[in-house]
């Protein structure tokens, strides 16, 4: 065997810039900004993840240090309950994942909530259980929850006073139905929330039911591996949690009384209220001075990483705006045509933006009206 001359120096090379002291590598942490809103926190909060405790091939804490890198505030580690490839090797209960995780979260400033995953088949047509799996959070003990029905299961987590909400509803189907099984469950009181979107899937029909059936509202990436980092892969799937503390019983309360929003892709869903004083806090419009027949420049500053898009607004006929994307953490220059019968002083406008982004209810986006403050000038 020879190894040419040439290769092995370009090995060398690289094993000895490998042991070269160019610094301690460090995890830094990257900043989400989305603003508090009106009396209460605004927590980023990623409900649905799986460790080796589980299905997932993640130790807990690597799921901790992931949430801190890309600025999210609240996570909670969802194995399974009856579903454990791993335990020839893994053999303790799943209730280990959230105590090997506790303290590097508490080290980190992470809200750590203590939860499992409900996947026990509804019947032997549903060998995978598709249509039913939950989340119980806030569980006290989550191995104990094992038992031989969804419905007991469910119970139990209620008698751990758990917050439960219904997972992927369109996972494995066509596109999600009020299933018999929810039904049930529902009638029974056994959940408050669902998932609208769950990893890279929304799910439009189940928007209806947020409002009809007085849902939570909830978006979770359901990670069973490592997370690439924000900075590359962009933001994973966030549930807004709108808290009056950022800490266990804090975010309980909003998750019950409904204070959440769902975020993913540059989308959000949510109630009205929240979603319009999110906008408010993230959003400030400058006004600029104006010569007619010309474009009018308006700087629009956006404190927030959440985008804002829209159609062309609203605005008296002499000014005219083109649909056009407000960028996260950023300044963004609207042009506006101004045209040539533009009133001569200064005037302050309401301009309607429709964000096509932000959405209130099925078909409804967000309305804003901004007053705009323009001085025409003639040259
Ligand atoms: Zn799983
Ligand atoms: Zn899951």
């Amino acid at each position: 065997m020879t190894i040419s001359f040439r290769a092995l120096g370009a090995s060398a090379l690289l094993l000895v810039a490998a042991a070269l002291p160019v610094g301690t590598q460090v995890e830094t942490r990257v900043p989400l900004p989305v603003p508090d809103i009106p009396g209460y926190r605004t927590l980023k909060a990623d409900l649905h993840l799986h460790t080796v405790f589980s299905d997932g091939n993640v130790w807990p804490t690597v799921h901790v240090m992931e949430a801190w890198r890309d600025g999210l505030d609240v996570i909670a580690l969802t194995d399974h309950v009856e579903y454990r490839p791993h335990v020839a090797d893994v053999t303790t209960s799943i209730d280990r994942a959230y105590s090997v995780a506790k303290s590097a979260a508490d080290e980190l400033g992470i809200v750590l909530v203590p939860g499992a995953e409900i996947t026990r088949p509804v019947s032997a047509d549903d060998p995978f259980g598709a249509t039913a799996h939950f989340n119980a959070l806030f569980v006290r003990n989550a191995s104990a929850l094992d038992a031989p029905t969804l419905l007991e299961e469910l119970r139990k987590a209620r008698e751990q006073d758990a917050f439960i909400f219904w997972n992927h509803p369109g996972f494995r189907v066509e596109k999600a139905e009020w299933f018999p099984a929810i039904a049930e469950a529902y009638e029974q009181q056994l959940f408050q929330g669902v998932e609208l979107v769950n990893g890279p899937n929304v799910y439009p029909e189940v928007f209806p039911w947020i409002e009809q059936k007085r849902l939570t509202i909830l978006s979770n990436s359901d990670a069973h591996d490592p997370m690439p980092p924000r900075v590359a892969a962009g933001v994973r799937p966030i549930t807004l949690i709108f808290a009056r503390s950022a800490d266990l019983q804090g975010i309980r309360d909003a998750l019950v009384q409904r204070r959440t929003a769902a975020w993913m892709g540059g989308e959000l869903w949510g109630a009205e209220e929240h979603l319009r004083a999110l906008w408010s806090a993230a959003v400030r419009f400058e006004t600029s001075r104006i010569k007619p027949g010309t474009f009018a420049l308006f700087r629009v500053r956006n404190v927030s990483a959440l985008p804002f898009h829209f159609v062309p607004p609203k605005a008296p006929a002499w000014l005219r705006f083109e649909a056009a994307a407000i960028a996260p953490e950023a300044d963004s220059l609207l042009r506006a045509r101004i045209t040539a019968d533009a009133p001569t002083r200064q005037t302050t406008v309401d301009v309607q933006f429709e964000l096509t982004n932000v959405h209130i209810a099925p078909q409804r986006n967000l309305v804003v009206t901004i007053p705009l403050r323009i001085d025409v000038t003639r040259p």
